[in-house]
């Protein structure tokens, strides 16, 4: 009989895993896949933003996830990974990755060290049904019924299509008396107005972001921003979209309002949050700065080498005053945001204050553990998700190895 079963084969249940043997249990982790870690290699675009040295950001348990974080801070993790073996780097707004620049390389360093610790890993075995047995826990598979003193529930979120599970996972916690918090598509793309976007798909063109309710600035962002079809994506529209979808489900109306003047030149790039402010702020900079090129060049070529041709496509013919409006604060009045299958994490999960901070434990289900995207904590782009994820599988894995 095994002494930990860990369920997910992701981020927290491998780091779950690890440390559950290392401390002697016998541990097994049994995954719904063909095989383990498929976000891990499909993070940071296949290359890893496994952690962020900045300030924590996260949503949903914040106090949870502080409580994780504070236990084992991003240092840990760090050192954790340097002893597998993984030379990191960082790189701009303190994001961590692999320094050889590949996701494998993360998923690779933890497989070595899970095959000399002998846990045994049994993959295209989604785990149907949990129960409490005699022994402590019945976990049942297609591949057979596995028991267990201790069980780390590190079956993710269901962001990421097929990355991710359908919700049917978090039965297996609610049947044993946890909470649900309504799982939501977070860190995705906005979907605006057609007409707002037209003819515009494709440019990718740094800006500051702002979302507004109203005339209320609420959240600001700035980065490279990836009009689309649909709206806007890129990572600083994506840090919108959690307050974006907040808004419309309260029936609001919010508008995102991009201002280009980063690309312009006239104030500095950035790639990270910023302070959300009046979203007109730079209209005055802006005309200015296209009268002075009225001087020089025909109105004709007023935006040539100025703004990319499909932007400028749509600004020609304006007045002066309207084309500064539509460079410094062109508005995209936002109908929703991206589903599941284009999130990178969800926001809502297994309540996390039903888990004792310290050891993540259950406080409704003893010897019942939980870790990762599984439970009701989000963070932003930048390597938090995954960072909460580690840290809180190995203190999962820790602590069931106890019991
Ligand atoms: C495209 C993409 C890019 C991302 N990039 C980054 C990034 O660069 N940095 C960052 O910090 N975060 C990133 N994220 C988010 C991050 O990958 C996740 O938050 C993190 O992987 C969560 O780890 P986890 O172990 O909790 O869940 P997962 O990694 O999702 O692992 C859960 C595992 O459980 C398995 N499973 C589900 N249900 C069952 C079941 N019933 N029985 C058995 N197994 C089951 C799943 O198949 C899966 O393998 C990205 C996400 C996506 C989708």
């Amino acid at each position: 009989m095994n002494d930990v079963i860990i369920i997910g084969g992701g981020a927290a249940g491998l780091t779950a895993a690890l440390s559950a043997s290392r401390r002697g249990a016998k541990a097994t982790v049994l995954e719904a896949a063909p095989r383990i870690g498929r976000k891990i290699l499909a993070s940071g675009n296949g290359r890893c933003n496994l952690a962020n040295l900045g300030a924590m950001r996260y949503n949903g348990d914040t106090a949870l996830a502080s409580a994780i974080l504070a236990a084992y801070p991003v240092e840990k993790v760090l050192s954790f990974f340097t002893e597998l073996g993984l030379v990191t780097i960082e790189e701009a707004g303190g994001r961590v990755y692999p320094a050889c620049g590949q996701a494998a390389a993360v998923l690779d360093v933890l497989r070595l060290a899970l095959d000399r610790q002998h846990v045994q890993i049994v993959c295209e075995a989604p785990v149907t049904k949990l129960t409490k047995s005699k022994a402590g826990f019945q976990a049942v598979t297609p591949q057979g019924t596995f028991e267990a003193k201790a069980v780390v529930a590190a079956f993710g979120g269901m962001a990421g299509g097929k990355l991710g599970h359908d919700g049917g996972a978090y039965q297996l916690l609610t049947k044993l008396g946890h909470t649900l918090v309504s799982p939501r598509p977070a860190l995705t793309a906005l979907v605006t107005e057609k007409k707002a976007v037209k003819g515009l798909s494709g440019l990718r063109l740094p800006a500051r972001l702002t979302l507004c309710d109203g005339a209320k600035p609420v959240e600001a962002a700035s980065g490279e921003a990836l009009f689309t079809d649909y709206g806007v994506s890129g990572v600083c529209a994506m840090q919108l979209s959690r307050r974006a979808g907040e808004l419309l489900n309260q029936g609001k109306q919010p508008t995102l309002y991009l201002d280009f003047s980063p690309m312009l030149g006239l104030i500095p790039r950035i790639y990270d949050r910023v302070e959300a402010a009046d979203p007109f702020q730079n209209v005055s900079l802006l005309l200015s700065c296209l009268k002075e090129r009225q001087h020089t060049l025909l109105q004709g070529a007023l935006l040539t080498g100025l703004a990319p041709r499909l932007l400028a496509e749509r600004l020609k013919g304006m007045s002066l005053p309207d084309m500064a409006k539509h460079l410094a604060a062109f508005p995209a009045p936002i109908l929703g945001v991206r589903g599941m299958e284009n999130a990178q994490v969800t926001a809502g999960g297994i309540r996390g204050s039903e888990f004792d901070p310290r050891t993540l434990q259950s406080r409704r289900c003893p010897g019942l553990f939980a870790a990762g995207e599984a439970l009701d904590v989000d963070g932003d782009c930048g390597g938090f998700n995954l960072q909460f994820a580690f840290a809180s599988g190995l203190i999962a894995g820790e602590n069931a190895a106890r019991v």
